[in-house]
């Protein structure tokens, strides 16, 4: 007798509104999972983001959407560690700019003048992009980290991605900046790419 093998797709949350992100992760991630973003499950209100580190961080988004909405869900944090500026501005990267005096709190053009600014006389401009991705799932909890190292370059260039994308030339890139790669390329070296890889192998692993 001939057995119908149905395939089950596993359904996702992802502490994010963000577009860009979530499409990253769909497309890595690919067609055996549904990726729903906070919008799709009707969380629109300000998570709270008030750890000083990016576990922290990531724990505190996913913890929230799976005590208030009853869901298992996954939230990721990303930091820009420069070495010049000692690590900084690390968890605190999308309030970079608004913390120093430029524009508001996640404006990625403010963001990026402020860097540039602080790095007009460094002698070195090496920096890596740190995600780290929190599963909570059930009663346990998981933790995923990516890192892509590189350098901050002098001006913007390049029209695609977002935040620091312009500035940031991975070292496997040949000096290209994210924003001039395509978001496959991007994907496959990324921070957040990286860190993705590792729940997509976790869960598929632990599939059942
Ligand atoms: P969050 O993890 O979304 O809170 O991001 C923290 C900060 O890092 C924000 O300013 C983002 O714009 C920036 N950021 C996160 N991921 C990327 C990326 O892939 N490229 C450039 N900037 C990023």
């Amino acid at each position: 007798m001939e057995q119908s093998s149905t395939k089950v797709i596993q359904e996702l949350i992802m502490a994010t509104n963000n577009a860009h992100k979530l499409e990253e992760v769909r497309q890595i991630l690919g067609n055996d999972f549904t990726v729903k973003s906070l919008r799709d499950i009707g969380c629109t209100e300000e998570i709270p983001e008030t750890a000083d580190s990016l576990e922290g961080n990531a724990l505190q988004k996913a913890r929230y959407v799976h005590e208030h909405y009853g869901v298992d869900c996954f939230a990721d944090d990303t930091g820009l560690e420069v070495d010049f500026l000692n690590g900084a501005p690390g968890v605190f990267t999308a309030r970079f700019g608004a913390m120093n005096g430029y524009g508001e709190s996640h404006d990625a053009d403010a963001n990026i003048r402020c860097l540039l600014e602080k790095l007009k006389d460094a002698d070195t401009r090496t920096a890596r992009f740190r995600t780290v991705i929190a599963l909570v799932q059930g009663n346990k909890e998981y933790l995923f980290e990516g890192i892509v190292k590189g350098t901050i370059l002098p001006q913007k260039v390049g029209e695609g991605g977002f935040g620091y994308d312009p500035v940031f030339a991975p070292i496997e890139a040949d000096g290209l900046a994210f924003a001039q790669m395509t978001p496959e390329a991007k994907n496959v070296i990324s921070h957040r790419g990286r860190a993705t890889q590792k729940l997509a192998e976790f869960l598929i692993q632990t599939e059942h």
